[in-house]
C-alpha cells in the first residue's frame, strides 16, 4: 500500500503519518524531514536548500525526486510508504508515478486533509514560538501557503482523475482524523 498524505502546511500530515507508521506496515517518507536532516548534517545539499526552506519556498523537483527514489527499495521492503509532503508539484507527481511504475508499483490512495486556511493560520500562530523550525514564522508560513495553493493544489485534479482521492476533515481532532484515514485505508485494502 502506497499512500500520499496531502494537504497544506500544518494540516497534520506528519502527525498522522507517524501514527500510521506505528500501526501499519509502512514507512514515512517526508521530504521535509530528509531536507532538515541534510541541513543538520552540514552537507552540500543542506547548504543549498537552507535559505530556500527558511523562506518557505520550494526546492527543485530534482532534489526531492532523487531523495525519494533512494528510499523506494526500503519502502517496498517495509510493505509500503506514506508520502508526507511529497509530491508538491505536477512534475514530482509524474516522476513518482514513473518511478513506481518502473518498479511494478503504484500509488494506491491519496488522502487529502481538508482544512480552512483562516482557521489554520489561527491554529499555527500560537505555536510559532515553540516550534524551533526556521520556516515557522508568519512571513514564511504565508509563503508556504502561497506555494501550496500555486504549485501543489493543482495535483488534486490529477489524482481525482485517477480515482485515488479521498477527502478527510483535517480540522477535526487528531483521533477523528486518524479514524477517517483508517477507514479510507481499510476500504482500499490497506
Ligand atoms: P515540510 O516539512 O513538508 O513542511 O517541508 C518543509 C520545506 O521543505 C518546504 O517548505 C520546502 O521548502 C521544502 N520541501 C519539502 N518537501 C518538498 C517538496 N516535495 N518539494 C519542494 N520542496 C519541498
Amino acid at each position: 500500500m502506497n499512500l500520499i498524505l496531502f494537504g497544506p502546511p500544518a494540516a497534520g500530515k506528519g502527525t498522522q503519518a507517524k501514527r500510521l507508521v506505528d500501526n501499519r506496515r509502512m514507512i514515512q517518507l517526508s521530504t521535509g524531514d530528509m531536507l532538515r536532516a541534510a541541513i543538520a548534517s552540514g552537507s552540500d545539499l543542506g547548504r543549498r536548500v537552507e535559505g530556500i526552506m527558511s523562506r518557505g519556498e520550494l526546492v527543485t523537483d530534482e532534489i526531492v525526486v532523487n531523495l525519494i527514489e533512494a528510499r523506494l527499495p526500503e519502502a517496498e521492503a517495509a510493505g509500503g510508504a506514506i508520502f508526507d509532503g511529497f509530491p508538491r508539484t505536477l512534475g514530482q507527481a509524474r516522476a513518482l508515478d514513473d518511478m513506481l511504475a518502473g518498479r511494478g508499483r503504484k500509488i494506491d490512495l491519496v488522502v487529502r486533509l481538508d482544512v480552512d486556511e483562516v482557521a489554520l493560520k489561527a491554529r499555527v500562530a500560537g505555536r510559532f514560538a515553540e516550534s524551533g523550525r526556521p520556516d515557522d514564522n508568519p512571513v514564511s508560513f504565508e509563503q508556504r501557503l502561497v506555494a501550496y495553493n500555486r504549485d501543489t493544489a493543482p495535483l488534486l485534479p490529477y489524482y481525482e482523475a485517477q480515482g485515488k482521492l479521498v477527502r478527510v476533515d483535517g480540522m477535526a481532532n487528531v483521533e477523528a482524523v486518524a479514524s477517517a484515514i483508517d477507514a479510507a485505508l481499510d476500504s482500499h485494502g490497506g
